[in-house]
């Protein structure tokens, strides 16, 4: 009989949302580093997004230390 272990997470991103300019459906995109287009998944238009800052990305997946630091604490 198998055992179920709840799996931790063993890593971090973070997701930015993008809002359409036509229909403002609002789009994640994981951290982009450079700048590029992306396409509405709603409308289907393509625009041109700006970058995030990758150190301000570092430092948020290092306080959260690439994931087991964000464990809801019941579950340590
Ligand atoms: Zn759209």
């Amino acid at each position: 009989m198998p055992k179920f272990v709840p799996i931790k997470p063993s890593n971090v991103e973070v997701l930015f949302f993008y809002p359409c300019p036509v229909c403002r459906e609002e789009l994640p995109v994981i951290s982009p580093a450079n700048p590029t287009m992306i396409k509405c998944s709603s409308c289907g238009e393509t625009f041109p997004i700006v970058p995030v800052d990758m150190y301000n990305v570092t430092y948020l997946k290092l306080m959260l230390s690439g994931g087991p630091a964000g464990i809801d604490q019941d579950f340590l």
